[in-house]
């Protein structure tokens, strides 16, 4: 099946994933999510986040439940095919960056694009282009050691985005970045969003993630929670932003119905409205962090 222009870029059907030793680690999750959307996904640890993602990112199988990528029902592929889908579809961001660490910055970008079948000529190209978006290209030729961790997930954010991918998978990606580099790394996120067109899909326990997102989904326990998430109930003016409980809800009785109204948007999640475009991510002007 072809993808159209207006399939939602991953769309998740009653998820369920019982891993080895019988945990459920989702528990019929549905989730439809869009083109050029920033949704973060929170919640304690254990909660089914990382699994969430290596389902929607193709690197694990659900258990029951079908996983739909631009429209194609990935459930149904081969691994030879999902190998293909990941090499063109997918880009992935990872806690601990995952980087090549005989390779510059240059050649772990450059690598993706190979594996993807890029000629020589796009190869160069691209990897300059993405590196120069993450403000990178004076660093081009250090091996990732010569790099401050920011920098390093800078990198890894490069290749993700190498093979113009739809869809970036960023599994706490500013877990081992101090708080300022992490913001960086959010703005970073936002700004490849407007530049390129992808989504993004990270998981993350950093509260910064409030500002960046347009949506903040809560997993407990392996499902999808529903009404305000924690964060939500801390932030006034997250609080503020769209989504509130219909009236009749907290009128005398204290439990909310089990079905909400249906003039009611679904009471998952909570939207952001789409941020301005902004002036385009400029790399912090500090000379160098610590490693
Ligand atoms: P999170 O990313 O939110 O910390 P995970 O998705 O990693 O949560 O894990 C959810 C649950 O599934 C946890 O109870 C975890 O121990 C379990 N789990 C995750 N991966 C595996 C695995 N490969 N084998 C067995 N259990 C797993
Ligand atoms: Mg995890």
């Amino acid at each position: 099946m072809k993808a159209h222009a207006d399939d939602p870029v991953v769309c998740l059907r009653g998820i369920t994933r019982i891993h080895a030793g019988g945990v459920r680690a989702l528990d019929g999750v549905d989730l439809t999510i869009g083109r050029e959307e920033l949704v973060a996904i929170i919640g304690p640890s254990g909660s089914g986040k990382s699994t969430l993602l290596n389902i929607a990112g193709t690197l694990d199988r659900a258990t029951s439940g079908q996983v739909f990528i631009e429209g194609q029902n990935v459930s149904a592929m081969t691994d030879a095919q999902l190998t293909e889908l990941r090499r063109h579809k997918l880009g992935f961001v990872f806690q601990s960056f995952g980087l090549l660490p005989l390779l510059s910055a240059y050649e772990n970008v450059e690598i993706a694009l190979r594996i993807a079948g890029a000629s020589i000529r796009e190869r160069g190209q691209r990897a300059r282009e993405v590196l120069d978006m993450v403000g990178l290209s004076r660093r081009a030729h250090h091996r990732p050691y010569e790099l401050s961790g920011g920098e390093q997930q800078r990198v890894a954010i490069a290749r993700a985005l190498a093979n113009r991918p739809s869809l970036i998978l960023a599994d706490e990606p500013t877990g081992e970045l101090d708080s300022t580099t992490a913001n960086q790394i959010f703005d970073l996120l936002q700004d490849v969003i407007a530049r390129e067109g992808v989504t993004i899909i990270t998981t993350t326990h950093d509260r910064l993630v409030m500002e960046k997102a347009q949506r903040v989904i809560e997993l407990a326990d392996g499902e999808l929670q529903t009404g305000p998430t924690y964060f939500e109930r801390d932030r006034k003016e997250a609080v503020a932003v769209p989504w509130r409980p219909p009236e009749s809800w907290n009128a005398g009785a204290r439990a909310a119905p089990s079905t909400p109204p249906p003039d009611e948007p679904p009471p998952q999640t909570w939207r952001r409205p789409a941020p301005e475009r902004k002036v385009p991510y400029h790399p912090p002007a500090s000379p160098r962090e610590p490693l």
